[in-house]
């Protein structure tokens, strides 16, 4: 067994401007990204279809393939382009325009135009928003048909296209915006694997979004990327409509209490982990290393903790769309990972609910593996199911080796917790579709002669197929 290059942990990274180019991609893929995230508030068509193929080039060239997120922007509130960015001073008065035809000073007071004109509807006197992540901090003085009066409470530089957070405020932007379809159909038409919807609110949101991909053929999972007070109110419900979570602390850092978020994040990684979905950590996680080469103490204690909670996939964003060292955090959080999981005490996942034998199956197959020593799982898939629940159940130190003979299934397994995925035919003889395996493990140095393997698989007794887990040697 030779685990030095198994690692449970995923790691996402975010595509941009820093990472874009053949050279880069090929660096971020040899130092080990599974999957890579396209972030649609800052892309246009043509960019998305380019780093699609970039990526897909670079796969090619590195020997080594990753899974492509869309991340589709829903229900966002932006403010307007500007020629140039400029101050907001402290109490001063300042217009949000809801009329596009407004000019940005009236009065003598300034003001910039929204992409929501029924903000007028959503908040009252006295409420706060917040723009730019929340540097920028305004109390509604008076709220009129074309513009929503405030006072600057925490002034700064206003730039072009800022994010709008209304804390506690139900928006009544749909989940899937015309903008939205319009970047799914790219990525549909390109073959995205996962698409992460921004600021679920309800499992009905999902629901839109699986139904418009189904329609249009794709098989792409869902991952709910939560970030306000009414996603954490239905996060069951939200989970069971889902593929996936994404803990999106950016946005829920200024949605919710920031003291409750590591509360929050727990329980939704966990939560998933009850449900057997996937969880990723995301938002600041390496946010120094935008601009400096190495880590701050707090930032490499907070990847340890996603590690320690077994999240299945840590994110990187800014860090490697517009950083300075994105590679280098790549193998931060490499280090960061294989140095905890080395050490942490897992317990198998008891709170799965197992409903069919074939789930129990692979669960005593983990048992055994876990028992003895210099061992694996292997187990063969055409839909995942079964390398799922094997991930799900948190096997204690065994790795799982999964092999499908689906490519989309091959892809979909790159984002879960100790999933080593392989793409392979099965022959039409199960015994040769095991040796198939083995020859591919041992040649990729993922084991070695005398290593136990339990094998999940399918046998021929008589003329009949049964399901078997077999305790195997590697020769
Ligand atoms: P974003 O989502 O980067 O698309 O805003 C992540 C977050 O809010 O944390
Ligand atoms: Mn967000």
């Amino acid at each position: 067994m030779n685990p030095s290059h198994y690692r449970h942990t995923k790691i996402i990274f975010t595509i941009g401007p820093a990472t874009n180019s053949p050279e880069m991609l090929a660096r971020m893929l040899s130092a080990g990204v599974d999957v890579c995230r396209l972030n649609m508030a800052h892309a246009d068509h043509e960019w998305t279809r380019q780093a699609i193929e970039n990526v897909r080039s670079a796969c090619k060239v590195v020997g080594r393939k990753v899974a492509l997120m869309m991340d589709v922007k829903g229900p966002e509130i932006r403010t307007g382009p500007l020629d140039e960015p400029f101050q907001l001073e402290r109490d001063e008065t300042f217009d949000f325009l809801l009329d596009r035809d407004q000019e940005p000073v009236s009065e003598g007071i300034r003001g910039v135009r929204i992409n929501y004109p029924s903000l007028k509807e959503d908040v009252k006197v006295g409420d706060t928003i917040l723009v730019d992540s929340g540097l920028l901090r305004m109390r509604v003085l008076e709220v009129t048909d074309e513009r929503v009066r405030c006072s600057v409470r925490i002034g700064g530089e206003l730039g072009s296209r800022r994010h709008i957070n209304l804390p506690g405020v139900h928006v009544r932007l749909p989940a899937l915006t015309d903008k939205d379809r319009g970047d799914i159909d790219v990525g549909i038409e390109n073959g995205i694997d996962f698409f992460a919807l921004s600021f679920v609110r309800s499992p009905d949101d999902l629901d839109i979004l699986r139904r418009y991909i189904e329609t249009r053929g794709s098989k792409a999972h869902i991952i709910a990327k939560i970030e306000d007070q009414s996603a954490i109110s239905n996060l069951e419900d939200i989970i069971k409509a889902s593929d996936g979570l994404m803990v999106a602390r950016g946005d829920l850092g200024i949605e919710i209490p920031f003291e409750t978020l590591p509360v929050v994040q727990r329980r939704a990684v966990y939560a998933c982990q009850r449900m057997g979905k996937p969880a990723i950590v995301a938002t600041h996680m390496l946010e120094s290393m935008i601009t400096n080469p190495l880590p701050t103490r707090a930032e490499i204690t907070d990847i340890s903790n996603a590690v320690y909670e077994q999240a299945d996939c840590v994110m990187l964003s800014g860090e490697t769309t517009v950083g300075k060292y994105p590679v280098e955090c790549v193998d931060v959080m490499n280090r960061i990972i294989f140095s905890v999981e080395a050490q942490a005490e897992r317990k198998n996942n008891d709170s799965l609910p197992l409903k069919t034998p074939k789930a129990l199956l692979v669960k005593s197959a983990m048992l055994l593996s876990d028992e003895l020593t210099n061992s694996g799982i292997v187990v063969f898939t055409r839909s995942g199911f079964l390398a799922r629940v094997l991930s799900a159940l948190r096997p204690r130190k065994s790795p799982i080796y999964a092999f499908t003979d689906d490519e989309d299934v091959f892809q979909n397994l790159l984002i879960y917790w100790g999933i080593e995925p392989f793409f392979m035919n099965f022959d039409e003889e199960p015994e040769v579709t095991i040796q198939n395996a083995f020859s591919r493990l041992k040649s990729r140095g993922w084991v070695e002669t005398r290593d136990n393997m339990v094998v999940v698989s399918n046998v021929l007794a008589g003329s009949k197929v049964i399901d078997s887990i077999q305790l195997r040697t590697i020769s």
